[in-house]
C-alpha cells in the first residue's frame, strides 16, 4: 500500500476541536501521476477511504433517521402504514456509539416510539443501525477482504466516475460490504455506495442502502445521505419487513463538546446600549430587552447544536411570507420577526419572542406559499398576541447544557388556550392577506395530513414546539379544514402534500438550509404524489467551489478535486 496522504497523517495529530475547514488545505506536496491501470485505481480510493476515516475520525454530526413501514394500497401502491424517528449524536471515532438526543425516559413519548426502532435496530440490524452505512468498511476495506471488479464508467451529475462492484472474499467473514462503489475520477474518492453487507449472521438481517457523499471541504467527499429500502410487494411474496428510510447526517463542522465549550458560550456581550443618551431602560424597555436576550440565547444555542441551521437564504424567503402577513393585516411590533430553520424532519413550528422557527421537514410538505403562510400565521399570532415564552432562558445558567440534552431543556409549548387563541388570530391575519384567496389549498393540505395522520406518528411528533395534532387527530387552524374540495386521489393536479425533501437543502458541514432547485416532473398515476413520504435520494453530485471567496489557499493544492 502506498503511504497515506501527508495531509491526513498531519492532521490525525491535531488538538480536538481545531480543525477548521480554512486549515484543510495542507495536500499531499506534488501531483500523484494518474493511475494507468484499473488496479491502480482500486489502490487509490482504498487509500483515500482509508483517509477519509482518518479525516472525519473525531467529528461528532447529527444524524437523523427517518423511517416509514409500509403496506400495500391497491390504487396508491405501497404507502406508510407506521413510522419512526430517530436523532443522535455519532460519533464517527468510534465503530458502535451514538449519543441520543432523544432521551430513552421510560416514560417520555419519546420512549414509545423509540420501542420499535430499537427492536428494529437490535433484532434486526446489526451491529448500529442506519449511521453506520457511512462506510463500506471500516476496519477491512482491503484486497485481503474484497474483490473489485471494474464495471464502467458513468458520470454521476457534474462528476465523471469510474464504478466497481465490490464482493467480499469467500474467507472474509460476516457482515462485509457487497455491492458497488462509485469512484471520482480526479483524486479517487468514493462518493456513492450502494448494496448491502454479508452474509448476515445468524437470525439477523441487512438491510440495503444507497450511500452518497458530497464534495463539501476540499479534497474530500462527506457521507451526507443514506436512503434504505426493503419489502417486496409482488403477488405472492412473503412480506416480512416492508420500509423507506433516510438517513441525514449534518453537522460534521460542529464543535466536538467539553466543558470549556459549554463556558465560552456565555453571552457576556448581548445587551448593547443603542441609546444615544444612554439612559437607563423604562420598565418596558427592560422586559423587551431580557425577552431579545433570552431570544438570542435559544436561537444561538440551537444553531450551535446542530439543531437550527445559520441565517441564510432560506430565512429570508421566508420572512418574506411572514412580512406579507405583517404588511397587510398593520401590525406594529417592537422589533422585526426573524424566521429560522429547524434542521429536522417532524412537522414542527415554534417561537421565541420574535424569532418563529419552522422545521425543514414541513416547508418541504408544504405544497404552497399560501400553506406556508398559514403555519406561519399561527406563530406570527402568538408573537402578536404576546404569548411570549422562553424569557427564563435570558438566564444563562439555563443554556449550560450538553448538545444531547437540548431537547429535554428546551420546551415552547404553549397551553391549550393560548394555542386556540392563536388559531383564531391567525385566521384573522390570513383573511386579511394576499393569502385569502388561496386558503382552499390549506385546507386540502390540512386533510390530506389528516388522512396520514395516525400512521404518521412520529412525523407530527414535535420535540419543542406544539404539535400540529395528538392522537391521530390534527387540530392546529382547525377552522380552515373545512375549506376547498375533497381530496381526491385520482385527481392528478390535486397537489395536496408534497414528498419529504424537496425543498429545503442542507449543507452537512456547515449546516446551512438553500432552497433547492428541481425541474418539475410530470405526476403521470396517483402513485406519483407520495404526500409526506420518504423516497431515494439523488443528490446532483459537483466538485467542490470556494462559493464562499474565503479560504483562497484551499484551491492552491495539487490535487485539488476543483483542479484550478
Ligand atoms: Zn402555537
Amino acid at each position: 500500500m502506498p503511504a497515506p496522504p501527508a495531509s491526513s497523517s498531519a492532521r490525525s495529530n491535531a488538538p480536538q476541536g481545531a480543525l477548521h475547514p480554512t486549515t484543510l488545505t495542507v495536500q499531499t506536496a506534488a501531483p500523484e501521476p494518474p493511475p494507468a491501470t484499473m488496479d491502480q485505481v482500486v489502490d487509490r480510493f482504498l487509500e483515500r477511504e482509508h483517509g477519509l476515516i482518518k479525516f472525519l475520525a473525531n467529528r461528532t454530526p447529527v444524524v437523523e433517521t427517518y423511517l416509514q413501514n409500509l403496506t400495500a394500497d391497491p390504487v396508491l401502491g405501497p404507502v406508510p402504514s407506521a413510522d419512526h424517528y430517530f436523532l443522535g449524536r455519532i460519533d464517527m471515532g468510534e465503530t458502535v456509539d451514538r449519543k441520543d438526543y432523544l432521551k430513552d425516559d421510560d416514560h417520555s413519548m419519546q420512549a414509545r416510539l423509540m420501542g420499535g426502532f430499537h427492536k428494529l435496530f437490535t433484532l434486526q440490524y446489526q451491529p448500529v443501525g442506519f449511521a453506520w452505512m457511512v462506510y463500506a468498511d471500516r476496519t477491512d476495506f482491503d484486497r485481503e477482504h474484497y474483490d473489485f471488479h471494474f464495471v464502467r464508467r458513468e458520470f454521476l451529475g457534474d462528476v465523471r466516475c469510474f464504478v466497481f462492484d465490490v464482493t467480499p472474499k469467500k474467507t472474509a467473514g460476516k457482515g462485509r460490504f457487497l455491492g458497488r462503489v462509485w469512484v471520482e475520477d480526479h483524486s479517487y474518492n468514493i462518493v456513492r455506495m450502494n448494496g448491502t453487507y454479508s452474509p448476515a449472521p445468524k437470525n439477523s438481517y441487512f438491510f440495503h442502502m444507497d450511500s452518497w457523499r458530497l464534495n463539501l471541504t476540499p479534497g474530500y467527499w462527506i457521507p451526507s445521505y443514506i436512503y434504505s429500502e426493503e419489502g417486496d410487494f409482488s403477488a405472492g411474496a412473503k412480506n416480512r419487513i416492508a420500509f423507506k428510510a433516510q438517513t441525514r447526517i449534518w453537522g460534521y463542522d460542529l464543535k466536538k463538546e467539553s466543558k470549556d465549550d459549554e463556558l465560552t458560550q456565555i453571552r457576556v456581550d448581548s445587551v448593547k446600549d443603542e441609546s444615544a443618551a444612554a439612559q437607563d431602560a423604562s420598565p418596558l424597555q427592560a422586559e423587551r430587552e431580557w425577552q431579545q436576550e433570552a431570544e438570542d440565547n435559544v436561537i444561538d444555542r440551537l444553531t450551535t447544536g446542530g439543531l437550527v441551521a445559520p441565517e441564510g437564504d432560506v430565512d429570508r424567503v421566508l420572512q418574506t411570507v411572514v412580512n406579507n402577513l405583517i404588511v397587510t393585516n398593520n401590525i406594529e411590533l417592537s422589533r422585526p420577526v426573524r424566521v429560522r430553520v429547524l434542521l429536522t424532519s417532524p412537522l414542527e413550528t415554534f417561537s421565541v419572542g420574535n424569532t418563529i422557527v419552522i422545521s425543514r421537514g414541513l416547508v418541504d410538505v408544504l405544497p404552497d406559499e399560501a400553506s406556508l403562510a398559514a403555519v406561519l400565521s399561527h406563530e406570527l399570532a402568538h408573537i402578536v398576541l404576546g404569548h411570549n415564552l422562553g424569557s427564563k432562558y435570558a438566564f444563562n445558567d439555563r443554556m449550560l447544557f450538553s448538545d444531547d440534552s437540548t431537547y429535554a431543556n428546551l420546551g415552547f409549548k404553549h397551553i391549550p388556550q393560548e394555542e386556540a387563541a392563536a388559531d383564531i388570530k391567525a385566521v384573522e391575519l390570513l383573511t386579511n392577506s394576499p393569502y385569502a384567496a388561496k386558503l382552499d389549498n390549506v385546507g386540502l393540505f390540512l386533510r390530506a395530513l389528516q388522512s396520514r395522520a395516525k400512521q404518521l406518528n412520529a412525523l407530527l411528533t414535535t420535540h419543542l414546539g406544539n404539535p400540529l395534532g395528538e392522537n391521530g387527530n390534527i387540530t392546529r387552524l382547525a377552522a380552515l379544514s373545512s375549506k376547498g374540495p375533497a381530496l381526491d386521489n385520482s385527481k392528478l393536479d390535486q397537489i395536496s402534500a408534497l414528498p419529504l425533501g424537496g425543498r429545503v437543502k442542507i449543507n452537512p458541514w456547515n449546516d446551512r438550509a438553500e432552497m433547492i432547485k428541481t425541474a418539475p416532473v410530470a405526476i403521470t398515476s396517483a402513485r406519483d404524489k407520495m404526500p409526506f413520504e420518504v423516497t431515494p435520494f439523488y443528490p446532483r453530485l459537483t466538485r467542490w467551489t470556494d462559493q464562499s471567496g474565503q479560504n483562497p489557499s484551499a484551491t492552491t493544492a495539487a490535487n485539488s478535486p476543483t483542479g484550478n
